[in-house]
């Protein structure tokens, strides 16, 4: 008899018309109309438009990739840029001119980290800088030592510490460096979005290792994506994207180093100043893109106990875990959202409520 596991990729072999980078797939995809592969924040980034004359869709992707080329360099946490400039500015006690799109970005990311009591909290670059992760391969060497940890956490750097008038920033901790590569790719999604619909398009999905976002649907059909099983890398099970959705996965299976039998994650659990534990992916569904980026990186972060709680106070829904002992657990609203690609779901799925009536924690003035 052929395992259920086996049966399930050889279905999804059949069912791929098309497969994109990271930790999703586009299921639905008859030829193409116009695509495009862009290279942002160390991942592929392809965008495909549906329905619209090639030359249309060639001039917004000419758009886009200006767009991204410039997030790239603006938002990149350890090579030159707006970003780095920031970096060493509050470093010094100074503060810093932004341009408008980044005082905004900040302004979300500390709003999310507000939200999520801080897991998510974009001020711990240095603490990722510390695990091996501001480089585009995998750390090489030791971990940081116990010592080196100690004096991170004792900088506690948060996204409170800021200070962003209009677009003058400041920090008052030294010890904060921004990194915003939880949410840096939705945010990106996000304004492609708004370029695409400013140029005309309404049908599209972008799709960047890990996150997917669509506009319109593709004809007749939801643009459709699959939900990867970090395990054996099949597919948990497939979800139809509504119009202006994104659904965004993160784990400690795509950026990582093993050493003496431990996975290290690239998500810092800025309580310990450690790489996360326990989880293997988390995919959060909604009509944001940075938000569900967000959302996505504090639920790896989060315990069992606490994820239901921090992913109502963040206004997300919809919601799937995996954990290290291969459980998957899912909220009412992902579950009812979740397809069975061929030979139905790799475990059993455990339904997760969300609590009601939470107080959302928001961040002081500032
Ligand atoms: P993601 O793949 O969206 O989960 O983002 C992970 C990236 O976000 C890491 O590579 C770091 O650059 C950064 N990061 C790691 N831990 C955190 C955290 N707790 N809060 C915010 N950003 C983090
Ligand atoms: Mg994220």
């Amino acid at each position: 008899m052929i395992g259920r596991r086996a049966a399930l990729r050889a279905g999804l072999a059949l069912a791929a018309g098309l497969v994109l980078a990271g930790g999703v797939r586009v299921l639905t995809a008859p030829a193409p109309d116009v695509s495009e592969t862009f290279y942002v924040f160390g991942t592929l980034l392809e965008v495909e438009t549906h329905g619209v004359p090639a030359a249309q869709a060639r001039d917004a992707m000419a758009v886009l990739g200006a767009h991204f080329r410039q997030m790239h360099r603006d938002w990149h946490a350890w090579a030159p840029g707006e970003l780095e400039s920031l970096n060493a500015a509050m470093a010094a006690g100074q503060s810093f001119e932004v341009a408008p799109g980044l005082a905004k970005l900040l302004q979300q990311g500390r709003d999310l980290a507000c939200r999520s009591e801080g897991l998510f909290d974009p001020a711990v670059g240095g603490m990722v800088e510390a695990w091996g992760f501001h480089a585009d391969t995998p750390p090489e060497g030791d971990p940081p030592s116990d010592a080196v940890v100690a004096k991170l956490l004792a900088g506690a750097p948060k996204m409170t510490d800021l200070t962003i008038e209009g677009t003058t920033v400041r920090s008052s901790n030294p010890a904060v460096q921004l990194d915003l590569g939880a949410y840096a790719k939705g945010a990106a999604l996000d304004l492609a979005e708004a370029d695409l619909t400013a140029a005309g398009i309404r049908d599209a999905v972008l799709n960047a290792g890990g996150g997917v976002q669509v506009l319109g649907d593709h004809g007749s059909r939801p643009w459709r994506v699959a939900i990867r099983d970090p395990f054996e890398w099949g597919v948990v099970g497939a979800v139809s994207l509504r119009p202006g959705e994104a659904l965004h996965t993160s784990g400690n299976y795509e950026r990582y180093f093993d050493k003496g039998g431990i996975r290290f994650s690239h998500i810092i659990d800025p309580r310990t100043a450690r790489p996360m534990r326990g989880v293997v992916s988390v995919s959060v569904l909604s009509d944001n893109g940075a938000l569900s980026d967000a959302a996505a990186t504090a639920l790896c972060v989060a315990g069992e106990e606490d994820w239901p709680r921090i992913a109502a106070q963040m206004g997300v829904s919809a919601v799937l875990r995996i954990t290290d002992d291969g459980s998957i657990f899912a909220t009412p609203e992902m579950r009812a959202r979740l397809e069975a690609v061929e030979g139905g779901f790799p475990a059993p799925i455990t339904v997760v409520d969300l609590p009601k009536d939470v107080a959302i924690p928001l961040c002081p003035e500032g």
